[in-house]
């Protein structure tokens, strides 16, 4: 998760277990815009087995549509899914094996499914780099559904909903920044998985292109400091938000909070 930047610095400021592990989770978001009731990104799912899993230890969390119930919407509620990208832990749990178990099928049947028209051709043309994490059982159930709605360039997707495109880690990830009251919101995805991200060298071994990571957390970390935004984390374990400030070190976090006082 942090690629070239040795352990002896991360572990400063991300604990690890004994065999080098870190503990991430998988945070969604649900956005209620104008009649849209959005979900953004839906962790593993639980269509692979055991062996598939192996290396990922799943554990804990309340589960995806166990969370959404908790919190009053059942999956016929979600009107979208938008998917920051394809990888597997970030779109698995909006395809489940239908009652019977001879194939796939939307987990959410009444939504239409979000993904960049870049993030998508790739995936689906996939490469040796991506293969273990583009994953066909995530990917063509949402074509063949008919649900899947390809998104050519940044901009507002629903009312105070915008997405912009970072190529840096995937190519076509979309970032989802919304205005909620008067605060602007950035969920970060991949761009900035942990609050331990902000410094724009500590990135991720998975990232396609480094050097396009750097740039674009540069631009979205300048943008965010001037505007006074408050970043979502999706897989900080501890720290689900921040404000940010500037530093002699450059741009790091101001105040964490949970996400529960932002509402
Ligand atoms: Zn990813």
């Amino acid at each position: 998760m942090f690629g070239v930047v040795p352990k002896v610095l991360w572990s400063r400021v991300y604990s690890s277990d004994e065999n080098n592990l870190i503990v991430l989770t998988l945070r969604s978001l649900v956005v209620e815009t104008d009649g849209h009731v959005i979900l953004i990104d839906t962790g593993w799912g639980d269509k692979q087995d055991e062996k598939f899993f192996r290396h990922v230890y799943l554990h804990d969390g309340e589960g995806l549509t166990e969370g959404l119930e908790r919190r009053g919407y059942k999956p016929e509620d979600i009107t979208d899914v938008v998917l920051t990208h394809l990888h597997a832990d970030h779109c698995g749990g909006g395809i489940k094996r239908n009652v019977g178990g001879t194939g796939y099928e939307l987990t959410f049947p009444e939504a239409n499914y979000h993904v960049s028209r870049t993030q998508w051709e790739w995936a689906v043309k996939n490469n040796v780099r991506e293969e273990d994490s583009f994953l066909e059982e995530n990917i063509i159930p949402i074509m063949d559904s008919g649900h899947l709605n390809l998104v050519d360039e940044e901009g507002e997707l629903f009312p105070g909903f915008f997405v912009r495109i970072c190529n840096g880690h995937t190519p076509g990830m979309m970032i989802p920044v919304i205005k909620y009251k008067d605060k602007i919101l950035v969920y970060t995805g991949d761009l900035i998985p942990t609050i331990a991200h902000l410094p724009v060298l500590w990135n991720m071994s998975y990232d396609i292109e480094s050097l396009k990571t750097i740039e674009e957390k540069e631009i979205i970390l300048t943008e965010a400091l001037n505007g006074c935004y408050i970043l979502v984390f999706q897989h900080d374990e501890h720290i689900e938000c921040c404000t940010l400030e500037m530093t002699p070190k450059g741009i790091r976090a101001k105040e964490k909070f949970a996400f529960s006082e932002i509402l």
